[in-house]
């Protein structure tokens, strides 16, 4: 630490400065402490949010947390509830229409994934991921804000203040804006928002009431009740009775304050069907959805992630779990930078890859009767297209209706259980900590390449053969599921996106074929790359 001698305002220096300690903020450190990146993290409030939120945590969100080691601390927190949807004209109504809420049942995500879904309410999630992160030493200031920022061609000096209103300044290489939907860091770097915002107002009320007694077994996740005051939406969000119940309102009318707690305890005795329930009000506050995306995401050293890039109404609940795979795309970008081993380029990418999933989900949740996309193919399927991976341009096999795992560059690599020293592994669980190839069982040919490559490019490369003496791939379905002869290999990004396929080792010079996979997931130019492509 050093004293500015002008203003006596003492100077931090770490590689990352993070602002936002939502799930957004929590990813992007997690991602990067993990790999020993000198990270601080700031939060403007005194803790981590007390209000729940989002209650599903995603598949593919899940497989993050799986890699993680938290996916038992996750689980210890959630809740019972249905993951559907009911319209009902009471929530304890015997007459009622259950519908689908976007995500996919647990056997289906469970076919392809060594995971699924949590139904655990945002503010017993974010804890867990805090714990982790404190565990890796990372630092964290809550009751701290940004103020300012100035960049340079090095780098980014950022102004906080604390509670008492004391500043320090940060230098840093990168700042990451996960500063939520009304983000300050946005502001400052001068980006848009694109799309509607304003599109529904609702009030919010958190409370506790004995409703489950009343409701009876097979609680839904989502309950709409149509009324004449518009639509109430009233959601479980712990196995103890705490309830949110969201109406709509016009702020234009009327003022917040003029929901006092007899009011809204009126309201919740309404919806629910339950007269005289007794109701403890616990806060009422109001949000507004909206469904737009940042012009940018990137400006200089700063990129925003989460919110604060994208805004999606809680419809299909996918505004988290854009929020937590937009870090993960951006952490291991930042950390390779960092380390040398990849050039500026690949930060770029973080934009290519996640902008057209934040304008996706948000236009999705956009209308309430939005189409209904594959819940599979918006999580686990989102397939990149960009500078990171070259796509070989193979087809997948014949068109289906619904998404299907495949090897192609740009999808996230397939799961598929295998058996190591007796025990069960996921593919997913054989990555990194840099580069991983994977390959059939007669793909040991590619080890030297590897050696090779990974001395050359400075770049930790691990190659995993499946099939062979170590990883049993008991019904032999790594080949074709990956698209692969049993030569054939693929080399995967630490987020565990495929960059690059060859289907077979025949007739190639190895180490050219892989050096350019591992330069193709460094972000070599998507043009370099392809023009180079015919050799392998
Ligand atoms: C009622 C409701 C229901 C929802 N339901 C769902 C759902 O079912 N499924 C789903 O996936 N998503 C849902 N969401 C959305 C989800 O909660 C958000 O998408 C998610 O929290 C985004 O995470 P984030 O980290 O980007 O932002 P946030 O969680 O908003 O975190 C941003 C953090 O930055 C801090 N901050 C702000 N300004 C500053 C500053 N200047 N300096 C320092 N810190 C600052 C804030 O205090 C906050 O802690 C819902 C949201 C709401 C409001």
């Amino acid at each position: 630490m050093q004293e500015n001698a002008t203003n006596s305002v003492e100077v931090h220096t770490t590689s990352v400065l993070v602002v936002g300690a939502g799930p957004a903020g929590l990813v992007t450190a997690i991602g990067l402490a993990r790999q020993g990146v000198p990270v601080m993290l700031v939060e403007r409030q005194a803790q981590v949010s007390t209000f729940p939120r989002a209650t599903a945590v995603s598949p593919r969100s899940m497989e993050i947390i799986r890699e993680w080691g938290l996916e038992d601390r996750v689980r210890e927190r959630e809740f019972d509830a249905l993951p559907l949807g009911r319209v009902a004209p009471t929530l304890v109504s015997p007459e009622g229409m259950t519908v689908p809420l976007g995500f996919p049942a647990d056997d289906e995500a469970r076919r392809v994934s060594p995971t699924s879904y949590a139904v655990v309410a945002q503010d017993a999630f974010e804890p867990v991921l805090l714990e982790h992160l404190t565990r890796l030493r990372a630092e964290v200031r809550f009751g701290t804000e940004i103020v300012a920022i100035q960049q340079d061609g090095t780098g980014v000096m950022s102004t906080l203040r604390n509670s008492s209103g004391r500043r320090m300044a940060v230098r840093s290489r990168f700042l990451v804006g996960a500063d939520g939907s009304r983000s300050a860091v946005r502001s400052m770097l001068g980006v848009e928002m694109i799309g509607p915002d304003h599109l529904e107002e609702l009030v919010s009320v958190l409370f506790r009431a004995p409703l489950r007694s009343h409701v009876g077994s097979g609680v839904h996740g989502l309950n709409m009740i149509p009324g004449s005051a518009g639509l109430t939406v009233m959601l479980p969000t712990s196995d103890d009775d705490r309830w949110v119940l969201a109406q709509t309102w016009d702020p234009r009318t009327e003022r917040i304050e003029e929901f006092t707690g007899d009011r809204v305890t009126a309201m919740i005795r309404a919806a629910s069907g339950v007269s005289g329930l007794p109701v403890e009000i616990l806060s009422i506050g109001a949000f507004s959805f909206a469904a737009q995306v940042a012009d940018r995401y990137r400006v200089g050293n700063a990129f925003l992630v989460g919110d604060a890039a994208h805004r999606i109404t809680p419809r299909g609940g996918t505004g988290m779990n854009t929020a937590i795979q937009d870090a993960h795309n951006l952490a291991w970008k930042l950390d390779f930078v960092l380390r040398g081993w990849a050039a500026d380029d690949l930060l770029d990418t973080y934009a290519a890859e996640r902008r057209p999933v934040g304008a996706q989900n948000a236009a999705r949740s956009e209308t309430p009767t939005s189409p209904d996309l594959d819940a599979l193919a918006i999580d686990i399927g989102i397939t990149y297209q960009s500078g990171a991976l070259a796509d070989d341009g193979c087809p997948d096999g014949p068109a289906e209706d619904s998404w299907r795992p495949t090897g192609r560059p740009g999808a996230r690599l397939p799961h598929l259980w295998l058996t190591r020293d007796g025990e069960q592994v996921s593919t997913l669980d054989l990555l990194g900590p840099g580069i991983t190839v994977f390959t059939g069982p007669d793909g040991r040919c590619w080890r030297r390449a590897a050696d090779l490559v990974s001395a050359e490019l400075g770049v930790s490369v691990a190659v995993r053969v499946v099939g062979g003496a170590v990883l049993h791939d008991p019904a032999r379905e790594f080949t074709t599921l990956y698209g692969l002869a049993a030569d054939g290999a693929v080399v995967v990004r630490p987020d565990g996106h495929i960059a690059w396929r060859s289907q077979s080792a025949d007739g190639l010079d190895l180490a050219q074929a892989l050096r350019l996979g591992i330069r193709a997931s460094l972000g070599a130019s998507s043009s370099a790359v392809s023009d180079e492509r015919g050799v392998a």
